[in-house]
């Protein structure tokens, strides 16, 4: 058994969890989470002591075998990246949106984080939650998204004060070029401009900062944005 310390990326499959995985890479061992097994598979294969996690985390079911049968003694590192970017002024969000957005991006993080929580405990873990420059102002256009993300902000507040031995970050990016920015520029109707936008690695760095910083540090907030 690796004496390397673990850590799980959810939404590793692509975007800013997987440049997480590859900047934890040389120093954890992970699990890889995503529902598309295919591409964790061909990330696991660049990434020695990874090992693919594919599961639907808003299927509760699912989640809670997948949990039991990892059996994970302790848990170092659990960063929440999955998420979805559902836009839409109020007038024309249906509750199924609303319900989505919240599902995925809190729900799941919620129950996957309560799940893992004696893990995490044994370890004295950090957990990294990404969240969004729309975690902190919510623009016309982006209800459902920021509600869930303001959401995730009150998530993670709460958790950082009921659970005094992990430590707790949410970070905080403006727009990464990445598949799912792809798709908020298309639901604006802008024009996508990749070189205006973060690269998923400097978040990735982020990220990783908070998760490996010195034993009596805390991180608890990254805000990060393109110059
Ligand atoms: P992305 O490229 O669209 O990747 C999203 C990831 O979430 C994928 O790996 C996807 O995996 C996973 N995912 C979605 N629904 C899931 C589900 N039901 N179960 C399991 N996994 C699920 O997005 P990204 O840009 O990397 O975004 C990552 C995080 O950063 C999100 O929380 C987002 O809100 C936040 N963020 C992004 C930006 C940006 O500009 N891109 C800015 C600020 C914050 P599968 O498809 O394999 O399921």
């Amino acid at each position: 058994m690796s004496s390397r310390p673990l850590a799980l990326v959810t939404g590793a499959s692509r975007g800013i969890g997987a440049a997480t995985a590859r900047a934890l890479a040389p120093t954890h061992d992970l699990l890889l989470g995503g529902r598309d097994a295919v591409a964790l598979e061909k990330l696991a294969v660049d990434l020695p002591g990874a090992t693919p996690w594919p599961v639907d985390l808003t299927d509760d079911g699912s989640v809670t075998a997948a949990v039991t049968a990892l059996d994970l003694p302790r848990l170092d590192v659990l960063v929440h990246s999955a998420g979805v970017g559902l836009l839409g002024r109020v007038e024309d969000t249906s509750p199924e949106t609303w319900r989505r957005q919240f599902e995925v991006n809190v729900v799941a993080v919620a129950g996957l984080t309560r799940l893992l929580l004696p893990a995490l405990r044994a370890a004295r873990g950090t957990v990294v939650l990404v969240n969004s420059g729309a975690g902190h102002t919510a623009r016309p256009g982006w209800a459902s998204y920021a509600a869930s993300k303001f959401a995730l902000r009150a998530f993670a507040d709460a958790l950082r004060g009921e659970e005094p031995d992990l430590r707790v970050a949410s970070v905080h990016p403006g727009r990464v070029d990445t598949e799912m920015q792809r798709s908020v520029v298309e639901q604006e109707g802008g024009r996508y401009e990749a070189d205006r936008y973060l690269r998923a690695d400097s978040v990735a760095a982020a990220i990783v900062s908070a998760a490996t910083a010195s034993a009596e540090a805390h991180v608890s907030e990254i805000v990060i944005r393109p110059r």
